[in-house]
């Protein structure tokens, strides 16, 4: 059964030709109506009973989704031919572009590959003691805190419900619910006992994990381009403002958190090297998060470390890597069927918006 495009012209704040939209989009459509949230309720009710629907409207989806759940209907498609063009202030006709943004809403478009990233909140804070222990005093609660510290004198007073250890951080690496940090020097708070806390002898290149690090030291970040970091939080312990913040945010990194696979990679296309001879670089060069390594004869990327910029696929010759959220031959399926039906339409010299999610 075809797919039905429910039609509103909002209070008559909007000149919709149901014919246009029809031909060019090959959508069957329903006559315009104009309160199809309100007085018309039911006349989109009887269609959501009856089969596949799409509502050319946005604003109210929240209140037609409830209504196909109390009915026991799928929940419809959405689309906005409103404020992206019924609502306009040239004297243009705005059919072919509804036309366009309907067939583009129609097409069936891949979900975005994702992987759980699961994060228990354990959580490293580094930076001078009294900010650091502030901060843990404030996160112990929610979060499995370990405080590294230089000095035992600074630990004299640390809280039970955390941990402090002393030494100093060799090296991180990861991200959000994977970080591997080395320590040297590494120091262990032993349980029990009266007065000052004792600690372990210390021990150089000590390995651990965690989740979280939130950085309060104030100095260079332990990561290239830190703020695509997933799971590395800064702050300048000498502001009050920004620690809230990192705390707060630090705060909600516990759970199952979705991460987008952004780039695709076919190693056989990789021209990285060939018998021991480095050929290409490119991705290796630009990307910013140090999520592209070296692997042989072709490199790899960390997808818990990609941040989606897509710097490496504009610039990788061979089509080795290629961005994949979303993929390109989606991205220009739904160029093409904006274009082609907005000219079906009776469209001419369609101008392209392109924005991103914000
Ligand atoms: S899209 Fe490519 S260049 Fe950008 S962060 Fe990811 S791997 Fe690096
Ligand atoms: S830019 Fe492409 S061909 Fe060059 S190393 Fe990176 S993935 Fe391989």
């Amino acid at each position: 059964m075809p797919k039905t495009l429910l039609l509103c012209d909002c209070l008559g704040s909007q000149s919709v030709d149901a014919d246009t939209i029809a031909t060019a989009s090959d959508m069957v459509c329903s006559r315009v109506h104009t309160a199809l949230c309100t007085k018309q309720i039911d006349v989109a009710a009887k269609a959501l009973a009856e089969g596949e629907v799409t509502i050319a409207c946005q604003q109210e989806r929240r209140r037609f989704e409830e209504l196909a759940e109390e009915i026991g209907s799928e929940i419809p498609g959405f689309v906005d031919i409103r404020d992206r063009a019924g609502w306009h202030d040239d004297d243009g006709d705005a059919g072919p572009k509804m036309a366009a943004l309907v067939a583009e809403a129609n097409l069936a478009i891949p979900l975005p590959r994702a992987l759980d990233v699961v994060s228990e909140g354990t959580c490293l804070i580094l930076g001078p003691a009294d900010a650091a222990l502030d901060a843990a005093r404030r996160l112990c609660d929610t979060l499995a805190v370990t405080v590294l510290l230089t000095s035992g004198e600074d630990a004299a007073d640390a809280d039970p419900r955390f941990d402090v250890v002393l030494g100093r951080l060799r090296s991180a690496k990861g991200a959000l619910g994977n970080f591997e940090i080395v320590f040297d020097g590494l120091r262990q708070r032993i349980p029990g006992g009266r007065g000052a806390p004792e600690f372990t002898a210390p021990r150089d290149r000590a390995e651990s994990q965690c989740d979280i690090v939130l950085d309060l030291t104030g100095e260079a970040a332990l990561f290239p381009a830190p703020h695509k970091r997933d799971g590395y939080l800064r702050a300048d312990p000498g502001s009050i403002p920004a620690l809230a913040e990192a705390v707060r945010e630090a705060s909600e990194l516990v759970g199952t958190f979705e991460k987008p696979l952004y780039v695709r990679l076919t190693e056989s296309l990789c021209a990285h090297s060939r018998a021991g001879q480095v050929a290409c670089t490119n991705c290796l060069d630009l990307c910013p998060t140090g999520a592209i390594t070296p692997d042989g004869d072709h490199v790899a990327v960390d997808p818990l470390i990609c941040a989606g910029c897509g710097a490496c696929s504009a610039a990788c010759p061979s089509g080795a890597i290629t961005y994949d959220a979303p993929p390109v031959d989606a991205l220009f399926r739904r160029l093409n069927t904006l274009a082609e039906t907005y000219r079906k339409a009776g469209g001419t010299t369609p101008r392209l918006l392109v924005h991103d999610q914000d």
